[in-house]
């Protein structure tokens, strides 16, 4: 079975966000409002990764020595290997 592309998306009425494989050109509604829903963003999964964050900006950092993104539970960067600084609080 072929992996599908999660997307995000957002009731534009109550704010509310869902993640589901959703297909091109088909139209996806609010299951309590029956609102259309639209695309926040894409989902993109990083095959070899531990992470069970989806990849969205309030899920990400960057590496300190790449300086690319990973997903904010990982102690090794999911592009370089090397363990990453420890988050700033
Ligand atoms: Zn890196």
């Amino acid at each position: 079975m072929p992996v599908r592309q999660l997307y995000r998306l957002r009731a534009p009425r109550t704010g509310r966000e869902v993640l589901i494989p959703a297909e091109p050109g088909k139209v996806y509604v609010d299951e309590d409002t029956g609102e259309p829903l639209e695309v926040v963003g894409k989902v993109l999964p990083l095959a070899p990764s531990n992470s069970s964050l989806p990849w969205a900006v309030d899920t990400l950092r960057f590496c300190n020595w790449c300086d690319q993104p990973a997903q904010k539970d990982l102690n090794d960067c999911p592009t370089c290997g090397r363990r990453m600084a420890a988050l700033p609080r």
